[in-house]
Order: C-alpha cells, then sequence, then structure tokens
C-alpha cells in the first residue's frame, strides 16, 4: 500500500481529517494565533534553522546513531536497526522538541516556560533547555508520577525548575496537564511547551516538525547501511504520539509500514490500561479532537500503564487520523510483555531501554517478518528513570 495522502500535514485549521483543531477558551485564542505565526515564520527562517540544527548536532549529540541489532535480527528474521534516541543528551527524543520550542518562545519575548510531564524526561528536556537559555520554568506533574520517577524530578529541581504535584484524579500525566492549562488561562503571558503530539493547533503539527528529524536521520542512515532510504516497517511507542510522529514523518508517504504500539496495562479488557485507539471513541481532550478513553457520560477514564509516559487517556491527532483511515497499525504490549522485553534487550544487548520504548521492542513477538525486510524501531529513551521499576521485576523473577 503506497499513500497519497499526506497524513503529516493539517489543514489551517489544524485538523488530521476529523480529528485536531483547537479548542480552547477564547482567552486563549490569542496566544494560539501568535505561538502559530510565529512557528510558521521561524519554520522557514535561516538564522533560527542555524542554531536550531546547531544545537541538534553540539548539544543533543544528534544524529543519534542507527545501530544495527544482531540480537535481535537472528532472533526475530529480519533486519532489526534500532534508532537511539536514548543516546541524546537528557535521555530521550524530548529535547529535541524542547529546544526547538525554547528558542521559539525566546523569539516571541516570553520568560516564564510552563510545562505538563509524565515520566519527568519531558520535564528534565524543558528544565535543561531553560537553564541553558536562562528561562524561568515551571513543571506539573502528577504525584504518582513524583514517586514513580523520583530521579528526574530531582534533575529539574536541581536545574532551577520550579515542580508543582498535580494531586487530582489518578495523578498521573492528564491531571498534570489539566494543572498545566489552568495555570496557562491565569498566565497567558507565560509560554506553554507541550512535550507531545498532542494539545490545540499548532502543537501538534509543531512538535511533529521539531521531532521530524528523527525519520530524516534514519533515510540517510539507511543509505548508508542498506542503500536505500526507506525501510519495510517503522515501529515506535505512543503515549501523545511525539517520538512515533517523529519517526514516521518522511515515511507516511512511501511504502512503509507504520506501526504505533499502545499500552495494554494489565490487558485491554482489564480496565486498567492506556490503549486508546483500541478502546477510545471520539471526543475532545486538551484542546483538540482525538480518540480518547471515555465512559457513557464522556467522563475520561482514567488509564494504567506501568510506564508513566504512556499512561495517557488520549492519542494525538495525526495518529487518531492515520490509525482511524488504516495507514498506521495500532497494537498494545501488557506492561509484563514490556518488562520482559526490556530484560531481553538488556541481557543481549545490553541497552537498558525506558519502560516506554520497551513497548516497542515487545511488539516483535507478534509481528511476522520476512527475513530480507528492513525494520528499524524507535528506542526513544533509556531506562535509568525506571530502575526502581525494573529492581522490582528482577527481585520476583529471580
Ligand atoms: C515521553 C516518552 C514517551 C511517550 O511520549 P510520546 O510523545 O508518545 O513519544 C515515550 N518514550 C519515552 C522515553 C518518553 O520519555
Amino acid at each position: 500500500m503506497i499513500s497519497t495522502i499526506d497524513y503529516k500535514q493539517p489543514d489551517e485549521l489544524g485538523f488530521y481529517g476529523d480529528f485536531g483543531g483547537a479548542f480552547i477558551p477564547e482567552l486563549l485564542r490569542p496566544n494560539v494565533e501568535e505561538l502559530n505565526n510565529a512557528f510558521l515564520a521561524m519554520r522557514d527562517n535561516a538564522t533560527f534553522q542555524e542554531e536550531f540544527q546547531d544545537l541538534l548536532r553540539n548539544y543533543v549529540g544528534r544524529p543519534s546513531p542507527l545501530y544495527y541489532s544482531q540480537y535481535l535480527s537472528e532472533t526475530y528474521g529480519a533486519k532489526i536497526y534500532l534508532k537511539r534516541e536514548d543516546l541524546n543528551h537528557t535521555g530521550s527524543h524530548k529535547i529535541n522538541n524542547a529546544l526547538g520550542q525554547i528558542l521559539l518562545a525566546q523569539r516571541m519575548n516570553k520568560r516564564k516556560i510552563i510545562a505538563e510531564t509524565g515520566a519527568g524526561q519531558h520535564g528534565v528536556a524543558t528544565a535543561t533547555a531553560c537553564a541553558l537559555l536562562k528561562m524561568e520554568c515551571i513543571v506539573f506533574m502528577g504525584e504518582k508520577d513524583m514517586e514513580r520517577q523520583a530521579p528526574n524530578v530531582q534533575r529539574m529541581r536541581m536545574l532551577g525548575a520550579t515542580v508543582i504535584a498535580a494531586t487530582s484524579g489518578s495523578k498521573t500525566l492528564k491531571d498534570a496537564t489539566n494543572e498545566a492549562i489552568r495555570y496557562w488561562i491565569n498566565n497567558p503571558d507565560a509560554y506553554y511547551l507541550i512535550g507531545s503530539v498532542v494539545g490545540p493547533h499548532p502543537y501538534p503539527e509543531m512538535v511533529a516538525y521539531f521531532q521530524s528529524v528523527i525519520s530524516q536521520e534514519i533515510r540517510s542512515q539507511l543509505i548508508e547501511k542498506e542503500g536505500k532510504s526507506v525501510p519495510d516497517k517503522v515501529i515506535a511507542c505512543v503515549g501523545g504520539g511525539s517520538n512515533a510522529a517523529g519517526a514516521f514523518h518522511h515515511f507516511y508517504c512511501e511504502s512503509t509500514e507504520l506501526i504505533a504500539v499502545e499500552a495494554g496495562g494489565m490487558g485491554v479488557d482489564s480496565g486498567k490500561s492506556a490503549a486508546t485507539s483500541a478502546l477510545g471513541i471520539d471526543g475532545v481532550l486538551h484542546g483538540s479532537k482525538t480518540i480518547l478513553m471515555q465512559d457513557e457520560d464522556g467522563q475520561v477514564v482514567e488509564p494504567h500503564s506501568i510506564s508513566a509516559g504512556l499512561d495517557y487517556p488520549g492519542i494525538g491527532p495525526e495518529h487518531a487520523n492515520a490509525i482511524r483511515k488504516e495507514r498506521t497499525l495500532a497494537i498494545n504490549v501488557t506492561d509484563q510483555e514490556a518488562v520482559d522485553a526490556a530484560f531481553e534487550l538488556t541481557r543481549n544487548e545490553g541497552i537498558i531501554p525506558a519502560l516506554e520504548s520497551a513497548h516497542a521492542i515487545a511488539t516483535l513477538k507478534k509481528i511476522n517478518f520476512k527475513s530480507d525486510e528492513i525494520v528499524v524501531i524507535n528506542l526513544s529513551g533509556r531506562g535509568d528513570k525506571d530502575m526502581s521499576t525494573y529492581q522490582k521485576h528482577y527481585e520476583s523473577i529471580s
């Protein structure tokens, strides 16, 4: 199947098919318009691009390697590459977007940055970029996530950020996002730095744009290694969907199969999962129309995932559209399958993945490959932040 629709391009109002848009209080409308104008201007601005590319290369350490995994290739019967976003400064893909938006905020003369965070990776990336560019930084984080990702809370504080606990609902990412939006409404002068391809237009398009460096690099790295720029499959985990959007970006109009991996939690039918596209229906969440997990009264269902970064009841509108139109295949992976995959990768490749990324690795057991297929798995982050969770599971199996 070769796609002729450009799934990565929303219309002028920010709609990807039926999904997206900007469902926000009128009070915030000027902010979002100002942001959209700044983004459109900077995207084509040579000085901005130079500065952004320089930071990606010399501060983040890009390009991240495209690593051929002999073990995974032999075990699963395909040519399997890992895109090593875990090797970026601060340990995940989040820094690509945080730096892009901070440069934009600086040009918009904003001094105060607010952000929400789940696993803490976006909070750390934002606090890092704020330290670098001398911005004030406030990060909202679910109380439960502050416990399970304690090392990242310490990092943010050391970097000079103020971390505010979200204590409502499930005390996770959705609640932190609600708090950040509430703060933004009361402080419209602040720049809201969203960490995934969610939120009102232009955030999904802008975040995907800053993350698209991932698929751009994959293309040129594959030419070097395989003599062709287009892989057969790209696999990425999806919380909101920014690492997936970045890994898919330059392949939507190619024959590449795109596989989005959602958190199945304790099992899709267990009532404890974050398998949004399997369980969700259309609705509006955090300023954008998308697929989300909700009950008959339209109340958001509390999601569950062992990984804080995937513990979100919605999905970015780009993915909602591509999954609904069957351009992207959604698969889900349980907590246990993800932990098992993390140990498998660690013991055989010496790479401890983030729990989120482990979901992408775990799908290898669920797919049949042709032996000459080229498969790229986006290894979105490293596992340092997840050591206490891994430790618990390690003790229980040894
Ligand atoms: C935040 C995070 C994710 C999930 O966010 P996306 O926007 O879906 O990419 C996945 N992996 C890691 C390592 C993360 O930090």
